[in-house]
């Protein structure tokens, strides 16, 4: 049995907390703020209530393994349920895509009727060829700690690949609105296509086999759930304990030191799994000098009174700036919570963007909070979205599941495989497998 001190209450760590607990081992997660979720959790004012981070999450197999791995089955805490239409697309010539998620014949059809005939099938044989790619990498990247001496040629062949996502689109599509359609997630993360590989475009993939889930009422309820799961099984959690560095010894990890109660305390460990920006940690940041964090986006959490548009859960409205509308708050009767989230070239309020891009509420906002990518930064103590890419270099200037560092280990969006609740709840799993039973 191990003693681990897990760094970081986000999904990260609450994810691989609750598991390691359950394989046996002694596990204490310590916290900078109050509350735990990170990211995953609500914004709440006069009796609106918001996402403030993820609202959704593809792979959902990845949550109800979590479930399953580490107590109780998923069906009997939550209530998954997938989005239909995953998203609407909205480009700038005025035409408008539901893309239907978890079907490749539902999503031909939308496509040839929102963007025109033939453009379903040119999608379909994109999202085809990365079936392969998937296969590949969910074994040896998604679902195993990455090791070069045990990945196949291909998987090596992906990673090393310099294809990036924008020169494989220009070759793939004619139409630049397919290119949107297979760009949007990286963008909206906070990437560059240019710098971004090819192979990161698997997530349209999983997206149209496994389709989108929520939680009705809000993925904050998630971090609650998760919460409960540590007291469960026995983790002891400290909040309001920012963690300020880890203390070696021989080169390898035997605690960390915490300011808990106002005064700096040692947290004797065996292991440790650093679940922030390892940037933070005066003994790792060196070790990732090369990387930068992503910039969250700027989001303004709307409270709206009256008639407003019907809309899905997610609408993208592609342009310069990108405007993501989330429906799917929870409001007084009669109201209506949005989240408007904007990437991009912002140069007037979002919610004058917003009218700008065809959807006018302007007169409807009863309640409003603003919330700046410095601002989310503070709150959450880094970045949520993870390490920005620049380029495949990226990969190795990050830092994996193991670290150069004896007894440290990585979780959460700063690690392998990457940001967004599949990749961080797999980042999760990975340390369990590294780390073992007790
Ligand atoms: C606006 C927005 C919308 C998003 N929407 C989606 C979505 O719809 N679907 C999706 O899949 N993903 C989405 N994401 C991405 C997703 O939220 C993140 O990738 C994921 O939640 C990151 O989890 P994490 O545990 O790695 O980090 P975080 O959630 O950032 O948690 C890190 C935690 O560590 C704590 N911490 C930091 N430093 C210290 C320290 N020194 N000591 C102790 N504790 C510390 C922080 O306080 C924080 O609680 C979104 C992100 C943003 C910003």
């Amino acid at each position: 049995m191990a003693r681990v001190v897990v760094v970081g209450g986000g999904f990260g760590g609450l994810a691989s907390a609750a598991r390691l607990a359950k394989l046996g081992h002694t596990v204490t997660l310590v916290e900078a703020r109050d509350r735990l979720g990170g990211a995953l959790g609500y914004v709440e004012q006069d009796g609106f209530r918001w996402d403030a981070g993820p609202a959704e999450t593809l792979l959902p197999a990845v949550i109800r393994d979590f479930f399953r791995k580490s107590g109780r089955p998923a069906e009997k805490e939550i209530d998954l349920v997938p989005l239909e239409p995953v998203g609407r697309h909205r480009f700038e010539d005025g035409s408008v895509l539901d893309l239907p998620g978890g079907s490749r014949a539902a999503q031909i059809d939308a496509l040839d009727g929102g963007l025109g005939p033939g453009a379903g099938q040119a999608w379909a044989a994109y999202v085809d060829d990365l079936a392969g790619v998937w296969e590949v990498l969910r074994r040896e990247w998604f679902e195993r700690p990455w090791s070069p001496e045990h990945a196949s040629k291909e998987g090596k062949a992906l990673l090393d690949s310099r294809l990036t996502l924008h020169k494989a689109m220009q070759r793939t599509f004619r139409d630049e609105r397919l290119r949107l359609l297979a760009t949007y997630r990286t963008r909206f993360e906070g990437h560059e296509p240019r710098n971004v590989p090819a192979w990161v475009g698997l997530w349209s993939y999983v997206e149209q086999n496994f389709g989108s889930w929520t939680l009705p009422g809000g993925m904050g309820q998630l971090a609650d759930v998760l919460a409960d799961r540590l007291a469960t099984r026995g983790v002891t959690v400290l909040t309001s304990t920012p963690a300020s560095d880890l203390v070696l010894s021989g080169g390898r990890a035997v605690g960390v030191t915490v300011t808990h109660d106002g005064a700096p305390v040692t947290l004797d460990a065996d292991q440790v799994v650093v679940a922030i920006d390892p940037r933070r940690l005066p003994a790792l940041a060196g070790l990732v000098a090369r990387t930068m964090p992503v910039i969250p986006p700027v989001v303004s959490h709307l409270g709206l009174v009256g008639d407003v548009p019907d809309l899905p859960h997610e609408v993208v409205l592609h342009g310069d700036p990108m405007l993501v509308v989330r429906t799917g708050g929870v409001a007084p009767e009669g109201m209506h919570a949005w989240t408007v989230l904007g990437r991009g070239r912002l140069a007037e309020d979002i919610v004058t963007a917003l009218a700008r891009a065809g959807i006018k509420v302007r007169d409807q906002v009863e309640v409003r909070v603003d919330r700046s990518p410095k601002e989310l930064v503070q709150e959450w103590n880094g970045s949520p979205g993870g390490v920005l890419w620049q380029g495949r270099g990226t990969l190795a200037h990050r830092l994996g599941t193991r670290t150069p560092v004896e007894g440290v280990l990585m979780a959460g969006a700063h690690t392998t495989p990457g940001a967004g609740l599949p990749s961080v709840g797999l980042s999760a799993a990975l340390v369990a497998q590294v780390i073992g039973p007790a």
